[in-house]
């Protein structure tokens, strides 16, 4: 691999790397092992968190079943909200401390895990709501303890939740997406059935490839964990550590298996191969990014999501207008990546090789756009919106996405080089339009 010299060590810098993930078991039919695994974390009263439309699938009847066989009292509440918000996360939270319950299972996409985190954090530890939210917006507190154990069964393969510390949501007041993040928010365990995106339609699994796609990026090319200053304690050391060499082998290998099979998987609901390893691709990446971090396309796509006026893409609810989460990443990726490609070009090219871009012959200068020409080229192939342009936005509102993001610090001061607000604004006209 090119980049030796990218751990150099630095002046004030940290010097020491930190691997945390949740336990994991994988593979088909898993779903079945959900009792054997609560009962071993000693969960005997369990709430089963699932969202209306997952609430009526076999698979939460599967884990039910589980459950129950394993002599756990379950109480299900099916009323996660897709995307959700303060509001959304104190209604689980309200759920899970009148059910008085020692445990949970999380069964959904991100937004269900999500929430599982939250109704877990606040009825373990009952506080104003803004308290544990990420400052400035909340208040930024470390959380007092360990959680109640949490088993995270992901039914998409794109978020990663399962394996992450993290808990994001819109505040609705402030019209903002923002989150909670602790280690102690991380599952316990995460039980990942790749039968669960058999039904999935074509749009979501691409969208969620496209996540699971620049998380492994965005972590390959943070800035390494070197650069960023020491912490004052070692128990401060941030999860966004920055890129380091154990997110490095999650984030390879999750590229060169979505280059491998992201078109095979989207293409065909039949193709169990090519779902099967876009869900491991999703979890090597969920891992990775949890212990590095992710950066710009990610902290961009806050505002790309939040401001959204009318666009209902294909094989969502068309209920409510919505960017879903790895469409409004995605379309930030390749004017990102021209941009950072600078800092670190070995990383750039690798990972454009990784996806099946042939890179011999390419110098430096031309990392940042053999990349980028290689997401677009998969974002072509897979019918993703072209750019900003492609989910409702143009040049007018430029401004307000940069306002709407700029706040996002953790992730926009994890890349590997600086935005400023600027810089920022220049990154969302890049991303209008990329064909
Ligand atoms: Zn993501």
């Amino acid at each position: 691999m090119g980049c030796c010299h990218y751990y150099a060590p630095s002046e004030g810098g940290d010097e020491a790397f930190s691997v945390d993930m949740s336990a994991i078991t994988f593979g088909r039919g898993v779903l079945k092992e959900a009792g054997d695994h609560a009962a071993a974390l000693g969960i005997s009263r369990v709430a089963l968190m699932t969202d209306a439309r997952l609430a009526k699938l076999e698979h939460t009847a599967t884990v039910k079943r589980a459950l129950e066989t394993a002599g756990l009292d379950v109480v299900l509440y099916d009323e996660v909200r897709v995307e959700p918000t303060d509001e959304s996360f104190q209604a689980a939270s309200r759920f899970a401390s009148e059910a008085g319950v020692n445990g949970f299972v999380s069964l959904g996409g991100g937004s269900v895990i999500d929430t599982a985190k939250a109704a877990n954090l606040y009825s373990s530890y009952p506080a104003e709501f803004l308290t544990y939210v990420n400052a400035p917006i909340g208040g930024g507190l470390t959380i007092p303890g360990p959680l109640k154990p949490h088993i995270a069964c992901p039914t998409t393969s794109g978020t990663g939740s399962e394996c992450t510390g993290i808990a994001v949501f819109d505040l609705l007041a402030m019209k903002a997406k923002t989150g909670i993040v602790s280690r102690r928010l991380r599952p316990s365990m995460a039980l990942i059935d790749p039968e669960t995106t058999r039904s999935l339609p074509k749009n979501v699994v691409a969208a969620s490839a496209f996540d699971v796609l620049s998380h492994a990026l965005e972590s390959y090319t943070a800035q390494p964990y070197s650069q960023r200053p020491a912490p004052a304690t070692p128990s401060l050391r941030p999860m966004s550590q920055g890129a380091n060499p154990w997110s490095d082998l999650g984030c390879r290998e999750a590229v060169r298996i979505l280059g491998e099979y992201m078109v095979r998987a989207v293409d065909d609901a039949e193709d169990d191969e090519a779902r099967g390893q876009l869900m491991w691709a999703a979890t090597l990446a969920g891992i990775a990014f949890g212990n590095a971090g992710c950066h710009a396309p990610h902290g961009m796509s806050y505002s790309v999501s939040g401001l959204v006026r009318d666009f209902r893409p294909e094989g969502y609810p068309a209920e409510l207008p919505i960017v879903p989460h790895g469409m409004s990443v995605i379309v930030n990726a390749p004017s990102v990546f021209r941009f950072t490609a600078e800092a670190c070009p070995e990383r750039h090219l690798e990972g454009a090789r990784l996806l099946g871009a042939e890179t011999r012959g390419a110098t430096p200068a031309d990392a940042g756009e053999v990349l980028a020409g290689e997401i677009i080229g998969l974002m072509r192939k897979t019918a993703m919106p072209n750019g900003l342009s492609g989910v409702g936005y143009g040049e007018t509102d430029v401004a307000a996405l940069t306002e709407g993001s700029f706040p996002q610090k953790r992730l926009l001061d994890n890349a590997p080089r600086e935005i400023t607000k600027p810089v920022l604004s220049d990154l969302y006209v890049s991303a209008l339009s990329y064909w």
